[in-house]
């Protein structure tokens, strides 16, 4: 195979005199077997320059483009990149199966009007579209086999084997472990996962966007450190490491002095492969070497799992008694656009797991009428047979943490839920994608709390000035748009007053106030994009788009936590110390209201 970058920046181009060595295009590596088989690993602003070479040399006619993930500098090249408006060729555009729309869908719209003079209607060529999960496939005489990387991003990693060598092409991933992005650490877990699917590369194309010591200030973004990479690289037995998506704000230069100073504390005893930063234009060949080769057959290659074909659904097997849960749950599935099977008896539960390899399994768990721990057990063996772990959820009414573990639960769904909650937690399990959308956990005096919650007699009241002069003044106070006084109620949260938003209640899945409530302490989130409780809450991804949010508890002298004064925001920010203290001060007045007797009735006795 031989690999040919074309653009190795990250983020956003960057032309100009001092990236010019190291190159200033987005993403974009041509891959080619010795067979010929024309392969593209994204399609970044270095595409168009790819797309001009293959036209020049009348090579462009038939191609397969894998795309990592659809974020702009991996797909920004596609509508200038030549050979796909040529009439009569043909080409396959890979990508991962998106979440909601498909990957036609996302493709097209950076070629609406607004942004484009030409659609994607209008290309030339025959193009047909693939959506991948994890698993493995063939182009012609090239092996590919797809995982998922850490990104915000939905994104897959692919690695490629032909001719006996193998590409292996991860942008953009971001390490799990941060002492592992530092440079420390143990490779386990998540990253060991990670090492296995590139193990044995003779060329590793990785995201290295950072330094380990400018780590710590980007944690969450997505993207690698350099030592990471190298460590990988080391523990996987990789010979080569092309460190690419170089950061637009790096030099070439500065990368000069990088890359000196990294390689300079490699150990040099032959156990770390050759790391080199990719430049624009460079060309790796890779040619077998007949111990190599016959090395990476001798090992088993523990993180690719052809559990089910790449191109194919995924399916969830469902066993759930409770009608209403079950036909709320199969809905859910179908909305994802998963198949769900069900079964009737545990035999018919076994052989289901042991013929379609499900990649979840849904039970319930509500003794003494339905044993699901049982069916856990007996399904579990047949599900997880190999390598393959699926993931096993149990839906009860409450949840049992000590016969969870041992009886092989990987994750409890407490009733009742909402669709949409059911929906974002399927996704995540069946993708295996953490997912960051966290509803809080019910307190321990959940009765006990709801009892004075109800005996204060404010839920479903009209709204009263005693209480809205008090959400005015926190909005005023603190420039925020919305400020609620929130009462969590057994399913939902419902707003005694409600400044600047026009809702009345919504689920307590989704409910912010709940988790204030459950910690009982004040809970100040200055971005919910970056908080992996909030970022797919649907009070966040749709309206009211909170992306900034302050709550205090509102704790009764029975010690009851009952709901919160809370103030959000459209934009991201934050509260210092002495707001915090103000948020606390307009609390205890809404305490205090509420411990007043009600203005409009009579005084008792
Ligand atoms: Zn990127
Ligand atoms: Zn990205």
């Amino acid at each position: 195979m031989r690999a040919q970058f074309w653009g190795t920046r990250g983020s956003i181009a960057k032309p100009g005199p001092s990236t010019a060595r190291y190159g200033g295009n987005t993403s974009c590596v041509e891959v080619r077997s010795a067979g010929g088989t024309l392969l593209v690993l994204d399609c970044g602003t270095g595409g168009h320059a790819l797309g001009q070479a293959l036209m020049a040399a009348r090579a462009g006619s038939r191609g397969h483009l894998l795309i990592s993930h659809t974020h702009w500098d991996h797909i920004q090249g596609i509508p200038f990149f030549a050979p796909l408006f040529v009439p009569g060729s043909e080409w396959d555009i890979y990508g991962p199966k998106g979440l909601g729309q498909s990957l036609r869908d996302t493709l097209a719209g950076q070629m609406q009007y607004t942004y484009f003079p030409i659609t994607l209607e209008q290309f030339g060529a025959k193009i047909r579209f693939h959506e991948l999960l994890e698993g493995s496939f063939d182009i012609d005489d090239v092996k590919v086999s797809t995982q998922y990387l850490n990104h915000p991003a939905l994104t897959l990693g692919y690695r490629l084997e032909a001719d006996g060598v193998v590409v292996a092409y991860c942008s953009d991933h971001e390490g799990h472990s941060r002492m592992l992005a530092t440079g420390q650490g143990e490779i386990t877990g998540q990253d060991l996962r990670h090492a296995e699917f590139v193990h044995g590369a003779d060329l590793l194309i990785h995201d290295a966007q950072y330094t380990a010591d400018e780590y710590p200030s980007k944690v969450g973004w997505g993207h690698s450190s350099m030592e990471y990479v190298a460590r990988i690289g080391a523990h996987a037995a990789v010979k080569r490491v092309a460190l690419t998506h170089h950061d637009p704000l790096r030099d070439d230069d500065a990368l000069d002095r990088i890359m000196a100073s990294l390689q300079a504390r490699l150990p040099n005893d032959g156990s770390s492969p050759d790391v080199f930063a990719a430049a624009e234009g460079q060309v790796v060949d890779l040619a077998p070497s007949v111990a190599a080769g016959a090395q990476r057959s001798a090992r088993k290659f523990h993180a690719e799992m052809p559990v089910e074909p790449a191109l194919a659904e995924s399916s969830v097997l469902l066993g759930v008694a409770d009608t209403k849960t079950a036909a709320a749950l199969s809905e859910a599935i179908r909305d994802e656009g998963i198949r769900a099977d069900f079964f009737l008896d545990l035999d018919e539960a076994r052989r289901l797991a042991a013929k379609s390899r499900p990649s979840l399994v849904i039970l319930e768990h509500d003794p003494p009428r339905i044993d699901g721990m049982a069916a856990c057990r007996s399904i579990g063996a047949q599900a997880n047979g190999g390598d393959h772990q699926t993931p096993v959820v149990m839906v009860a009414a409450r949840e049992d943490p000590a016969l969870g573990t041992g009886g092989g639960v990987t994750e409890w769904l407490i009733k009742p839920f909402t669709m949409a909650y059911a929906r974002a937690r399927i996704r995540a399990w069946v993708l295996r994608t953490a997912c960051r959308w966290v509803r809080a956990a019910i307190p321990e005096d959940e009765e006990r709390r709801l009892a004075s919650l109800h005996a204060v007699q404010l839920l479903d009241t009209q709204p009263e000035e005693r209480f809205d002069r008090i959400t005015r003044l926190a909005s005023a106070l603190f420039n925020a748009p919305t400020a609620l006084v929130s009462l969590v109620d057994e399913n939902r949260q419902w707003f005694k007053s409600c400044y600047g938003l026009d809702m009345k209640e919504t689920p307590r899945d989704s409910a912010f106030c709940s988790h204030v409530v459950y910690d009982r302490e004040p809970i100040v989130i200055p971005d919910t994009f970056l908080d992996a409780r909030f970022a797919e809450n649907p009070l966040v991804t749709t309206e009211p788009r909170i992306r900034f949010y302050a709550g205090c508890p509102l704790i009764l002298d029975d010690g009851a936590c009952i709901g919160t004064l809370c103030v959000f925001d459209t934009r991201p920010r934050t509260l210092n110390g002495p707001d915090l203290a103000r948020l606390r001060d307009l609390a205890d007045l809404v305490v205090q209201e509420i411990r007043a007797p009600r203005p409009d009735k009579p005084v008792p006795a």
